[in-house]
């Protein structure tokens, strides 16, 4: 992901002009085959907007997305069946992305049905595999999705996501509506699906307690930038951004010697419509300086190669 960038236009009135709303700005980044990058951040950040460009359900406002050697950024819907092949989603709330009148096997064998051109036998023969991988039953199969808990609605989002065999999997919130205890059997289901299959993950969260054992690399982002991104250790061993700092401070740590001193961020989360000039996190900065308010901060080398950070701090 290079450069990538995406505004809105939002509305004018009888007294407003219309605006602009610069939902990303300027966010780059990459994921090997095989592994997990986790996009973290308050609601509002940009990073829902983000996956949704990746998988091309919107069109970016400029900026390069190569996926598996193929730049698609700026790809016509005639031209993206292949990338809505290679792409999958996995959604917040299973409930509302699976249809209500389709059995499980129909939800799970869509995508084969859009895709491919595997006889009837074929794509049930799949589904049922598909099924057992995600540790459901053939027994599920004909039922309805209302019929299913929220751990196991999100066992067959999964298993939809996964029956094309993709090249990325985003998965948006995955377990933001799932119970404590459900929410790590989910993520370790994911991490095994990963480890048997070579999966790649764009996993997005607000929480980063979640993304903790599942991300090999985090990209932090505050009003549609990234402002750290790092491998994991690094991120949570020794984060650099005070943004960061004060994200990371609210994650409950089970060792109290190891707790960090709480950060509570000042002020409200500014509008994109209108974000701050000079670095976009300096109205709630703890450790703000006067350059902060007038120059954007340049992207940085931290601790380590793959290790960037956007603040004059590192200055
Ligand atoms: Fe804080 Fe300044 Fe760094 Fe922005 S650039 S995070 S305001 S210290
Ligand atoms: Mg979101």
């Amino acid at each position: 992901i290079n450069g990538l960038k995406k505004s809105f236009t939002l509305p004018g009135g009888m007294f407003a002009k219309k605006r602009s709303l610069k939902a990303v700005h300027d966010v780059s980044f990459g994921i090997e085959q095989g592994t997990t990058y986790s996009l973290v951040g308050e609601s509002g950040c940009g990073k829902s907007t983000t996956g949704r460009l990746i998988s091309r359900l919107l069109t970016p406002s400029h900026g390069e997305i190569w996926i598996d050697g193929e730049e698609i950024s700026q790809k016509k819907e005639s031209q993206l069946k292949l990338v809505r092949r290679k792409v999958q989603m996995i959604f917040q709330d299973p409930y509302a992305s699976l249809n209500p009148r389709m059995k499980v096997r129909e939800i799970i064998a869509e995508p084969l049905v859009i895709h491919t051109k595997l006889s009837k036998a074929e794509r049930n023969h799949l589904v049922s595999e598909m099924l057992e991988v995600v540790g459901l039953t053939e027994h599920h199969a004909d039922r309805y999705a209302h019929e299913f808990s929220g751990g196991q609605r999100q066992r067959i989002g999964i298993a939809r996501a996964l029956i094309m065999k993709p090249k990325l999997i985003i998965a948006d919130e995955p377990v933001s509506a799932l119970d404590v205890s459900i929410q790590s059997q989910i993520l370790n289901l994911l991490k095994d699906l990963q480890t048997e299959f070579n999966l790649t993950y764009l996993f997005i969260s607000h929480d980063l307690s979640v993304v903790e054992h599942i991300s090999d690399s985090i990209g932090v982002m505050y009003l549609g930038t990234i402002v750290e991104s790092g491998p994991k250790d690094v991120i949570f061993s020794n984060p650099q951004h005070p943004y960061t700092k004060a994200l990371l401070s609210s994650v409950p740590v089970p060792d109290p010697r190891l707790r960090r001193e709480r950060i509570v961020l000042q002020g409200d989360l500014p509008s994109p419509v209108n974000p701050p000039s000079g670095c976009r996190f300096h109205t709630r900065c703890p450790a703000c300086m006067d350059i902060c308010r007038t120059v954007e901060p340049e992207v940085k080398k931290g601790l380590a190669d793959d290790h960037f950070v956007a603040c004059h701090l590192m200055d």
